[in-house]
């Protein structure tokens, strides 16, 4: 059946005319379900019992489940969800001081095989459709009381890989006649899928978009990342310039430091030269967000020492390339970047 939350709201309008509705109950349903937050069709009460009927033989809500909450001693919750398939994913909610952050996942485990990263452990299985997508911040919202401002593609998956579906996913959360996140406040992060970087700059929304960077040599990209094998650094930082050029907005460059492997001051210097040659003009439009790399089970690479991190992250600013720190958040709970799976198997 019919997920009712995988429509954005001219969707839901034509698939209640194809019922044989009128379009304007699409607005009452998307305002129950993304403001009132009920869970069922019988809790719409200014719908008519039929229509209320009607809708549940064809259309179900997906509700997920909890299966599992851990909560960080700085606040952050790591959820594992249930999503009614007999797969889970996990989503985190973080309480930054602008206000409450979810990092969605996007796909049920992740093709891209990054060797850092804890997502890559367990093989694809499906990417998530945009009410699975969507259903992560309502089920946070539900469980917390809470109201979501920031969402981050940055948990399980990867974005670019269910373009269509984190596309309209942004779609949905970000009618203000529902959710009412805005687009500026949504960032979708690549490992660098080079033409859906392309794509995603001719939509020309209003949502950001970061890169995995990780290393500005081929040779150390690709054996850290494979898509670097498809689409190398010099094709990766063409679709970055173009995206610039046409948005004239800025990429949040992830470059998470392990230690003796990416983290000395001449990769800092090929940093550099690498964003002022191959972006020119538009060097001031690169943010570098430095990330500890958190170890994980089996990987071979290991945190830098703080004072390094801070040494880097000083070398790049002090030559005009802006850099930040990234704070790390619910490392204790495994919620930390690179540490989400698809099933908390033996984990916690
Ligand atoms: N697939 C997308 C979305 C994941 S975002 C992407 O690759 O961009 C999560 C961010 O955390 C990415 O920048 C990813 O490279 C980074 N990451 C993954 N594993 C990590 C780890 N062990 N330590 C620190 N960062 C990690």
């Amino acid at each position: 059946m019919k997920n009712i939350k995988d429509f954005n709201l001219d969707e839901l309008k034509k698939e209640i005319e194809s019922i044989g509705e009128k379009p304007f109950r699409a607005n009452q349903i998307f305002k129950w379900l993304y403001v009132d937050k009920v869970k069922s069709f019988d809790e719409m009460t200014d719908l008519s019992l039929e229509l209320r009927e009607k809708l549940k033989s064809n259309y179900e809500i997906c509700n997920f489940e909890i299966l599992n909450k851990l909560e960080s001693k700085d606040g952050t919750k790591k959820y594992l969800f249930g999503i009614g398939d007999g797969n889970a994913i996990e989503s985190v909610l973080m309480d930054y001081h602008h206000g409450k952050s979810v990092c969605v996942s996007s796909q049920v485990g992740c093709k891209m095989g990054c060797k850092f990263c804890a997502s890559t452990g367990i093989a694809f299985v499906r990417s998530l459709t945009s009410g699975e997508i969507v259903e992560q911040i309502l089920a946070i919202e539900q469980d917390t009381g809470d109201t979501v401002s920031n969402v981050v593609f940055m948990g399980i998956g990867e974005p670019m890989d269910n373009f269509e579906n984190v596309m309209n996913a942004i779609a949905i959360l970000n009618n203000p006649k529902g959710l009412n996140i805005g687009a500026r406040h949504i960032s979708v992060s690549t490992s660098g899928v080079v033409p859906k970087i392309y794509e995603f700059a001719d939509k020309n929304i209003q949502s950001t978009l970061s890169i995995s960077l990780h290393s500005p040599n081929d040779e150390k990209r690709s054996s850290m990342m494979p898509v670097n094998n498809l689409y190398n650094i010099d094709k990766l930082m063409e679709a970055c310039k173009y995206y610039m050029e046409k948005t004239n907005k800025r990429i949040s460059f992830e470059y998470a430091l392990a230690k003796d492997n990416n983290d000395n001051l001449a990769d800092a210097q090929q940093l550099i030269n690498l964003v002022k040659t191959k972006l020119g003009n538009h060097t001031n439009l690169v943010h570098f967000n430095l990330i500890p790399i958190n170890s994980i089970e089996g990987g071979k690479y290991t945190k830098s020492s703080m004072e390094n991190i801070i040494k880097f992250r000083d070398y790049l600013n002090d030559r005009g390339i802006t850099a930040t720190i990234r704070r790390e958040l619910g490392s204790d709970i495994n919620a930390a970047c690179g540490q989400l799976r698809r099933q908390n198997l033996k984990q916690n």
